[in-house]
């Protein structure tokens, strides 16, 4: 007797929260685990002489549980047609300095978000520099600046949105374009890379606006549980590819096997955490712009930010990061010592809700002077809205407010 057919398959691609939750994240199968297991070990018994096992010799190269998380960061970065690749390191920093190592040589020039994370500008003026590349910080909210301020050196454009922490919007697609048409003019290739930690892959899709390469910090909302650093690479093209983790074998600063299964577990929850982020950020933010202490809220979800036009146009929605101001640091240090369900500590994008000081903490490496360029004021405070009770948070945020 036949075995009755199964019903037939459908080929529409899988939506994002089974990407999340099932890409590269196939049973094991000598045991069928449902889970990736942590494959904890250095190296790989071969099948003999010249025949390593599916291409498995030694873990700095390739380790089961970090393949896992690059196929199911490729997928989500990259949407269905499985070109796009990704790799994993041990830090959002390590993960830019492969990249940088890949795509940049002495002589290049490189224009830089202007209001980019502290640790980026450290390594790009404090280290790369040395090396020869220069660096221009420019507004890339503008398309038209970027485009004044190429020059025949230029081989990158890096660009960060929304910004950390006045939460600056460029225009992705915008950029994209420049890029396109000032390379055919310069006769080169300028590639876009964004940092898309703040909004991560549910809000906004780099890659699908052209860019060609996106950068995490997946210590922040990918992981999202605040027990884990690491950081990835997902380029567009696949010999971009092949160039990242050629250089991230030959470096090395690869994601260790458990960090890596903490990463794959965090994504999992991604939809459902990014949406609680998104509900509880956009209530506190209009709770803010209420407080008579608070100078000035920035938020793309407010209309009265000025990004918010293209940030409703290129994400699909606003997360949990605001950053406002109390105007004096005296008035920060009373209401940062009494808030107790935000924690104060440096960090972002978990469950529970972290507040900072951006002058002192995330952003000290940042020379003073440039720091007020940027728009980082010593009254400046800046909060990762976590998934708590909203009620809690904003009983937090008044009883410190009261302090002030
Ligand atoms: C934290 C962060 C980084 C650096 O990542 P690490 O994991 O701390 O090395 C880079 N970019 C942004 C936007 C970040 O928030």
């Amino acid at each position: 007797m036949e075995t009755p057919a199964k019903a037939p398959v459908k080929s529409k691609p899988p939506g994002f929260a089974t990407t999340c939750i099932h890409a590269g994240q196939e049973p094991e199968p000598v045991t069928g685990a449902v889970t990736v297991p942590i494959f904890q070990t250095s190296t790989f018994v071969q099948e003999g002489f010249g025949k390593p096992r599916q291409g498995y010799e030694y873990a700095r190269t390739k380790n089961p549980t970090r393949l896992a998380l690059e196929k199911q960061l490729a997928a989500l970065e990259g949407g269905a047609d499985g070109s796009a690749t990704a790799h994993a390191f041990a830090s959002g920093m390590a993960a830019e300095t492969t990249l940088m190592l890949s795509f940049v040589k002495a002589g290049d020039h490189v224009l830089v978000s202007r209001n980019t994370y502290g640790g980026t500008y450290r390594f790009f003026s404090k280290i790369l520099a040395n090396f020869g590349v220069t660096f221009a910080y420019v507004d890339t909210t503008d398309a038209r600046t970027v485009r004044k301020a190429v020059t025949p050196a230029t081989r990158m454009l890096f660009v960060e949105t929304p910004t950390n922490p006045t939460m600056e919007i460029s225009d992705l697609k915008a950029l994209a374009g420049v890029a396109l048409s000032e390379g055919k003019r310069i006769g080169a290739r300028i590639r876009v890379v964004v940092d898309n930690t703040f909004a991560t892959p549910y809000f906004q899709k780099p890659l699908a606006l052209g860019c060609d390469a996106v950068v995490h910090s997946t210590t922040k909302y990918l992981n999202g549980h605040s027990d884990s650093v690491g950081g990835a690479v997902i380029c567009a093209d696949p010999e971009d590819g092949a160039k990242i983790g050629f250089t991230q074998n030959a470096a090395g600063a690869i994601l260790s096997p458990f960090d890596s299964f903490l990463v794959s577990r965090g994504i999992k929850t991604l939809p459902v955490r990014m949406r609680a982020h998104d509900a509880n950020g956009r209530a506190v933010a209009a709770w803010l712009t209420r407080q008579p202490k608070v100078k000035k809220v920035f938020y793309p979800g407010l209309s009265s930010h000025p990004g918010h036009a293209v940030a409703a146009r290129q994400m699909s929605g606003f997360g949990g990061m605001i950053s406002f101001d109390l105007g004096l640091i005296e008035a920060v240090k009373r209401f940062l010592n009494r808030v107790v369900v935000c924690a104060l500590g440096e960090s972002l994008g978990g469950v529970e809700s972290l507040i900072s000081h951006p002058a002192s903490m995330t952003h000290a490496s940042v020379e003073p002077e440039e720091r007020l360029r940027r728009g980082i004021t010593p009254g400046l405070v800046r909060v990762s809205v976590g998934i708590e009770d909203l009620e809690d948070i904003l009983q937090d945020l008044e009883n410190a407010l009261d302090a002030v």
